[in-house]
């Protein structure tokens, strides 16, 4: 079944039996940069070209189906041109979990920690008895991970020239799961400060992401003295255990234990420099960009 996109045509051929959707809304993510890089990350089938369309997930609504199994008005989601990552929650889930095997009581640092993974990654650090500290990019967001999100604590990485200072300020017993999302130098001041056996899942670099030549972490070698285990991982990774971060993700939703801030975009037009805005961190929560409401 191929399934055509609206915007392109407008009507199904005679006895297809293809789905005609119309995309409602349509998700700005960090990765969508570096697939435009052709120096960096995985050669993907999503690679964009230049005169390319952007492809991502995203919310679409059936207009016209030729498809026994899809009937008009059905919402679906899936991958097809620029829309949805709905997945911020598995990222956050099986990265903090699986590759975090946190203890209760463990220290957890969290970088760009309002945004759409890491907003989740420090609720369920909380939920699980952990000290949480995130870093972000502004007052409001510094006030938005205490306040909203149940950080223990939170500080404005920009208004902190000596990151190794702030950490240890914060982590005086030091890290014992550093959730990294954007490399370069808070990568850097984050190893000083780790503790033996301790464990950094590799969820994003964001600040290395627009660099032709990437920045270098000098202080690696604290991997071995300290015999950290850093993993990189794709959330892909985890889409298995999806029954699973439901069944743990709906009660507490339910019960208002986990909250989601989403920073809503209007129009495709806005699309554009909706995604340049995530590398200055212009959202606040999990950028989505609404295309139609219906
Ligand atoms: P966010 O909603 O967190 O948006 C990106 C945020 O990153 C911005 O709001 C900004 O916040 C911060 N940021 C931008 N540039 C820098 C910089 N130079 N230094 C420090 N912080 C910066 O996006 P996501 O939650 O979707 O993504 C966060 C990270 O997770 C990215 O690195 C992304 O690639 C990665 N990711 C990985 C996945 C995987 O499968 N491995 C899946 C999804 C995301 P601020 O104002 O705080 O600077």
């Amino acid at each position: 079944m191929n399934i055509v996109d609206s915007t392109i045509t407008l009507k199904l051929p005679e006895g297809s039996s293809d789905v005609l959707l119309k995309n409602l809304y349509l998700s700005c993510d960090p990765y969508m940069r570096n697939l435009m890089n052709k120096t960096q990350g995985t050669p993907s089938p999503f690679s964009y070209t230049p005169q390319s369309v952007i492809a991502g997930f995203g919310v679409s609504k059936v207009l016209e189906s030729g498809n026994p199994d899809y009937k008009e008005g059905d919402l679906v989601w899936g991958f097809s041109k620029w829309e949805e990552n709905s997945m911020p929650g598995i990222t956050a889930y099986g990265g903090f979990f699986e590759l975090g095997t946190p203890k209760k009581g463990e220290n957890v640092f969290v970088s760009a920690a309002s945004g759409a993974v890491e907003q989740l990654v420090g609720q369920f650090a909380k939920l699980h008895g952990c000290y949480v500290v995130g870093s972000a990019g502004s007052k409001e967001k510094v006030d938005m991970l205490k306040n909203k999100f149940g950080f223990d604590e939170g500080f404005n990485y920009k208004e902190e020239p000596d990151l190794n200072a702030v950490l240890k300020r914060y982590f005086p017993e030091g890290i014992g799961i550093y959730f990294e999302n954007v490399g370069g130098k808070t990568l850097d001041a984050v190893l000083l400060n780790m503790r033996v056996h301790d464990r950094i899942p590799a969820c994003g670099m964001i600040s290395q992401y627009n660099l032709t030549q990437p920045e270098g972490v000098t202080n690696l070698a604290h991997i071995i003295y300290k015999r950290i285990r850093m993993e990189g991982f794709n959330s892909a990774d985890f889409f298995h255990l999806y029954p699973k971060f439901l069944e743990f993700v709906l009660p507490h939703i339910r019960e208002e234990k986990i909250v989601y801030m989403e920073d809503i975009a209007e129009g495709l037009e806005n699309g554009p420099a909706t995604l340049v805005g995530l590398f200055s961190g212009r959202n606040v929560g999990k950028q989505v960009l609404v295309v139609a409401r219906e």
